[in-house]
């Protein structure tokens, strides 16, 4: 089965309510892509008006906790991003995981906190310039990937639906110069390969894995068009429903993944 492609903005530290108006354009604008599965990924403040008004996309959060709740100042969980009307989660994102100095002990453990909430998952990896100019590139993502998902029988039965997968190599997200085509269609073979192999064949093949990494809509097409490519997760195009909705449209057009 060919999966619908997933596009998903990752907002990150950006947006109070004047961006509503903006969330409200890629809604009515989604509307007219249903070929495409648009979602947004706002600040925590921002989950609950833009799921209130939202008639086509998903919203999702940027991270929760690993525990349900307790006496963890600052923090939130599955359950309460769930309970403001989020659907998914990012995890493992690369600014979190060096940002926040999280491990993939602890992106696991906040993998199967969110499955356990009912949300799907959209977990991150990606390389840092140095580990892929040490040649050490796939060898590092196919470690990171296995010790940042759940163990395979903690994990949902109907896994294939509940998670996705976005490969972020670092070196290339906010910089303007995304991966090659050969690069992603290296690495995205290698992390299907990966997930057949830990969720077995038919789960492991419905599995989407996103490319995320300076995707603009101008070179949008040509990375929807790299083998194993099911979608974008989108972070600085994806503030403005322009420039993220250009990024579906190219994305509606049929392709791979
Ligand atoms: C991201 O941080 O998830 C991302 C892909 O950012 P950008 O699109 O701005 O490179």
């Amino acid at each position: 089965m060919t999966r619908r492609p997933y596009i998903v903005g990752n907002w990150k530290m950006h947006g109070t309510r004047a961006m509503l108006s903006e969330a409200r354009a890629i809604d009515r604008a989604a509307q007219r892509h249903m070929k495409v599965e648009v979602a947004i990924a706002p600040p925590y403040t921002l989950i609950h008006p833009i799921h209130r008004e939202a008639e086509q996309i998903a919203v999702g959060a940027q991270d929760c906790h690993h525990e349900d709740g307790g006496a963890h100042t600052g923090d939130i969980s599955g359950a309460m991003v769930a309970d403001a009307g989020a659907s998914f989660v990012i995890l493992g994102h690369s600014e979190r995981r060096t940002g926040h100095g999280e491990s993939d002990a602890l992106v696991r453990a906040k993998a199967g906190a969110a499955f356990a909430a009912g949300l799907r998952v959209i977990l991150c990896c990606g390389e840092s310039a140095a580990t892929r100019e040490s040649g050490k590139a796939v060898a590092f993502i196919k470690r990171q990937l296995k010790a940042s998902l759940p163990a395979a029988d903690q994990l949902p039965a109907d896994i294939a639906d509940r998670l996705t997968i976005a490969y972020e190599p670092i070196w290339a997200i906010g910089t303007g110069t995304p991966a090659t085509a050969d690069d992603i269609a290296e690495m995205h073979g290698v992390i299907r390969a990966l997930l057949i192999d830990l969720l077995g064949a038919e789960q492991g093949a419905e599995v989407r894995i996103l490319y995320g990494g300076s995707v603009k809509p101008d070179n949008a097409a040509a990375i929807f068009a790299v083998s194993e490519v099911g979608g974008a997760l989108v972070g600085g195009a994806s503030l403005t429903a322009d420039s993220f909705m250009g990024i579906a449209l190219a994305a509606s057009e049929p392709f791979d993944g």
